[in-house]
């Protein structure tokens, strides 16, 4: 699915309703109140919407926020950054390259001087790597 082909219609039928304001509308889940802020297991979290591969659990990490913490996407062709002046704050939105859908914010407080790819549960669907 890429940004053109988006059915908004069909996406709602897809996603409940706080998926869908997450992922289209930018919202924020509760913190600690998502499936994997505290998951840990090996693999890969990849886009709700579209699949794509987001970020990789080697580089997640507890960052005690209660939201999935990453200090790198999986790779450089998988997000956006793009300037969020809303909510009177100034933040770094992260949104999926291939569809375009809103995960989280980018901030600079990461573990030994790295990024905080501070990610919605909601935006995320894990995929377990058999090893
Ligand atoms: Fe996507």
């Amino acid at each position: 699915m890429t940004k053109e082909k988006i059915n908004e219609e069909e996406l709602k039928k897809k996603l409940n309703s706080e998926a869908y304001h997450i992922l289209r509308e930018k919202g924020t889940e509760r913190a600690f109140t998502g499936k994997y802020w505290n998951h840990k297991d090996k693999g890969s979290y990849n886009c709700m919407v579209c699949g794509s591969e987001l970020f990789a659990s080697d580089t997640k990490f507890d960052s005690g926020t209660g939201w999935p913490s990453f200090t790198d996407p999986a790779n450089t062709k998988s997000i956006d950054l793009n300037e969020d002046n809303n909510h009177g704050m100034q933040r770094i939105e992260v949104t999926c390259k291939k569809c375009g859908s809103h995960l989280g914010h980018l901030f600079n407080d990461g573990p030994n001087g790295k990024k905080r790819f501070c990610i919605n549960s909601a935006c995320l669907l894990f995929k377990e790597k058999k090893t």
